[in-house]
């Protein structure tokens, strides 16, 4: 049973112009991996992005994965990763039998650290391994420090991946995040900025990784007339329904955008008198379509950012921790990792609150009191 009283961290939000898309899907008879919704979604975000090749995927993970696969990122091989995001980030890494080495934040934007990404390489490279990728996170949509992390890739000629899954509508200097490195990818989960239910896209400049990924992710068929391999493909494709969805979805991304703005300069507004509780600023240049609105707490305080989301949850209110670094995850136990404990230290004092677009004013101010009544009864 859904619960209409929940306060959810990100719920979908549905534009209306969806279910025509879905409407022509059904007329046309094209319900699978095929059809124009998917031809038109793929155009548009390369209009929208200014990227020239778009491949709409049936995830987020699927694109990190083909990205790995098309950069050939194989068995033995090291990809530097962030550290601070979600699983989804690095598994692909793992799929390809690969070796994630984990890379700190700096404080700034919470993303990848340039100087211990440097440290990384130069140490890999003495170690006799040169790194295949780096895999870079936009994470909450925050851009990362992308002119200091292009030029070490490009002093170092490493190939980078961005997973700007949750930096969809952001951009660094007017261009969207995506856009930077040899590969961008999105998620259209549905907990994300847009959704098509569930999907994904990769983008790129280069004609022949995108077409490469077109082929890897539809089974790679072997030009013949019956079914011909020579690789190992993926059914990958996003379907023609998810794709009607998405184009719904895309025509209201920019005000998306805005309204997630404008919850985040609410909370700050709200939660100004509470000097232990901090907003990240954009730095000059970045816009961020703050998918999530995220605080942190000054350490050694009575009122930790636990105890602010188990409030919360009392009043049926989501919030949830930031992302626990991969470094630290048993998952990844004795993989290599540059830097020190700036992620660890947002993980243990950050608290995502509730960001869906949708959210009203008096849903907004409801969450607000239950935070500033924790601190006036401290
Ligand atoms: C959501 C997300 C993904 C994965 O996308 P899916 O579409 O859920 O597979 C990858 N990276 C980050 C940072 C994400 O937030």
């Amino acid at each position: 049973m859904a619960d209409s009283s929940r306060i959810f961290l990100s719920p979908p939000h549905m534009s209306g112009a969806e279910q025509a898309y879905i409407r022509k899907a059904f007329d046309e008879n094209y319900i699978t991996t095929a059809g124009q919704n998917i031809q038109d979604f793929e155009k548009e975000l390369c209009q929208k992005f200014s990227a020239n090749y778009a491949v709409a995927l049936n995830s987020g993970t699927a694109a990190i994965h083909l990205a790995l696969r098309v950069l050939g990122v194989g068995t033995g091989d090291e990809v530097l990763c962030s550290t601070f995001t979600f699983v989804a980030t690095a598994n692909p890494i793992l799929y390809q039998g690969a070796t994630p080495v984990f890379i700190d934040s700096e404080p700034d934007t919470w993303n990848m650290c340039p100087e211990a990404l440097e440290k990384a390489i130069q140490e890999r490279l003495q170690l006799g391994k040169k790194p295949k990728a780096i895999l870079l996170v936009h994470l909450y949509g925050m851009p990362a420090k992308l002119d200091e992390v292009m030029n070490v890739a490009n002093r170092y000629d490493i190939p980078v991946i961005e997973d700007a899954a949750e930096g969809l509508g952001s951009t660094y200097q007017d261009k969207a995040l995506g856009t930077f490195g040899a590969i961008g990818i999105y998620s259209f989960n549905g907990n994300k900025i847009i959704t098509t239910s569930g999907g994904g896209a990769l983008v790129t400049d280069n004609a022949s990784l995108a077409q490469k990924a077109l082929f890897l992710g539809s089974q790679a068929k072997d030009p013949a007339p019956h079914y011909q391999h020579s690789e190992v493909g993926y059914n990958y494709r996003m379907s023609n329904i998810s794709a009607g969805i998405g184009l719904g979805q895309l025509g209201v991304l920019e005000e998306r955008v805005q309204q997630r703005r404008k919850i985040h300069e609410f909370y700050q507004q709200a939660l100004s008198p509470i000097t232990t509780i901090h907003f990240l600023p954009e730095l000059p240049g970045g816009f961020s379509n703050r998918w999530l609105s995220c605080i942190t707490l000054d350490p050694d305080q009575t009122i930790t950012s636990e105890k602010l989301r188990q409030a919360l949850e009392r009043e049926n209110i989501e919030a949830r921790p930031l992302w626990k670094p991969l470094h630290q995850q048993p998952l990844f136990a004795g993989n290599p990792f540059y830097g020190g404990s700036v992620a660890e230290n947002l993980f243990n004092l950050g608290l995502c609150l509730p960001s869906g677009s949708a959210l009203s004013p008096e849903q907004l101010e409801k969450i607000t009191a239950v935070i500033l009544k924790q601190f006036r009864s401290a």
